[in-house]
């Protein structure tokens, strides 16, 4: 936990707020603000070297004031600093200061996508990666609940987050045109796990990891029969190989599901091997397959929906899926125990409180569709982390 923050907003302005006693503890021009922790868990707020405003207990959440575009750039601990959008909500923790971005599951996207996915992906590829990352984000928004008190780490335990700075224009573009959207199974969030390259074969979730099996994480061949792996054309589109002539798309793929233990591969493979291999969506959409139809590919039997806040209605959307994959009929219910991602085992093991319920979910979505709603909040209040520490924030609210 570092001992020091510092904050410069874009516009030179700032807004300080105390979000417990509901009050604003400044507001006006601020080309700098110093906080720092002090004893007795306290901390002290220094803007622009003059003014002090000393010994805050409470959390203090500051906001760039201004005509939009506006970011706060953000340092702590004397590290390197980064730009975020949204607000920064800060507070004494354990002898150190907790700092917590807080900010619009759209915009944190933007900025996530482009960290997992080849950013030169085509467009159909780019919208798979940013609806199953949305769909990843809002089913383990709990995973840092409890004592910890926080909704993502910007890690890659959650999915990784660096702010403005590794934001690039394709993939703010597949946030756009992707917006609100997200993968279901049943009424719940799937679990929209991926990889880098399958090498030829995606695995049942069961053979990369223990647990109940999951109907639409299953092992099967990343391609069309009789064709080379998805995964294969997307390697050499990435390494500019392009040199021969990639196969028209299929209106219809089988998928023939492939027992758990089944692991052969064609190539090299990186990755857990479940669910989408990134390598084979790069192909599929160099091929001419859309979004759609690469994640029906990718996770079989799920539904594409919309978040409500994307949506006029109250309740979220379901969008017919173009079917291409015929989905194998589950032979019992999904868990709703996310399948942990093994980079994620160890942080699992850890802290076994991560594993959420079907119920919580559920009262995740309303909860993300009534603070959107909230018309009253700025835009901005909706997904936390922390930038620069592995620890990141709290529940919505
Ligand atoms: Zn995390
Ligand atoms: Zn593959």
């Amino acid at each position: 936990m570092p001992t020091t923050w510092k904050i410069e907003p874009s516009t030179g302005f700032i807004e300080i707020f105390d979000e417990k006693k509901k009050q604003s503890v400044y507001s006006g021009k601020a080309a700098q603000i110093v906080i720092s922790a002090m004893k007795g868990g306290k901390m002290k707020v220094a803007v622009d070297e003059r003014k002090s405003l000393y010994y805050f207990s409470n959390e203090l959440l500051f906001s760039p004031v201004g005509r939009p575009p506006i970011n706060l750039k953000v340092s702590s601990g004397g590290k390197k600093s980064y730009s975020y959008r949204g607000s920064l909500a800060v507070s004494p923790q354990k002898g150190g200061l907790r700092g917590v971005n807080i900010v619009d599951i759209e915009d944190y996207l933007k900025s996530v996508v482009p960290s997992e996915i080849y950013n030169r992906a085509p467009d159909a590829a780019q919208q798979a990666q940013t609806i199953a990352a949305r769909t990843y984000a809002v089913r383990n928004l709990k995973r840092h609940s409890g004592s910890e008190n926080f909704q993502l780490c910007d890690k890659v335990h959650c999915q990784v987050y660096s702010g403005i700075a590794r934001e690039i224009k394709l993939a703010t573009k597949a946030v756009k045109e992707t917006n609100g959207k997200i993968l279901i199974y049943g009424s719940e969030p799937a679990n929209t796990v991926y990889h880098s390259n399958c090498g030829g074969y995606i695995i049942d979730s069961r053979a990369a990891w223990k647990g109940s099996p999951v109907p639409y994480l299953l092992g099967h061949y990343d391609g069309v029969s009789g064709q080379k792996p998805f995964c294969q054309y997307g390697k050499l589109i990435k390494q500019n190989q392009k040199t021969e002539k990639l196969p028209k798309p299929q209106t219809s793929i089988t998928i023939s599901k492939m027992n758990a233990q089944s692991k052969k591969a064609t190539h090299k493979s990186f990755g857990h091997r479940v669910g989408m291999c990134q390598d084979g969506a790069i192909g599929m959409a160099a091929i001419g397959y859309n979004a759609r139809q690469v994640l029906a590919f990718y996770y079989p039997g799920t539904k594409m929906a919309t978040m409500n806040y994307a949506v006029n209605g109250s309740e979220p959307v379901e969008t017919p899926p173009i079917v291409v994959a015929a989905a194998p009929r589950p032979a019992q219910q999904v868990s709703l125990v996310a399948p942990p991602n093994p980079t994620q085992i160890n942080a699992l093991r850890r802290n076994s409180k991560t594993v959420q319920s079907n119920r919580s979910i559920k009262d995740t979505l309303k909860q993300i569709a009534a603070s959107r709603n909230d018309s009253a909040a700025t835009s901005l209040r909706k997904i936390f982390w922390t930038p620069g520490q592995p620890g990141i924030s709290r529940s919505i609210y």
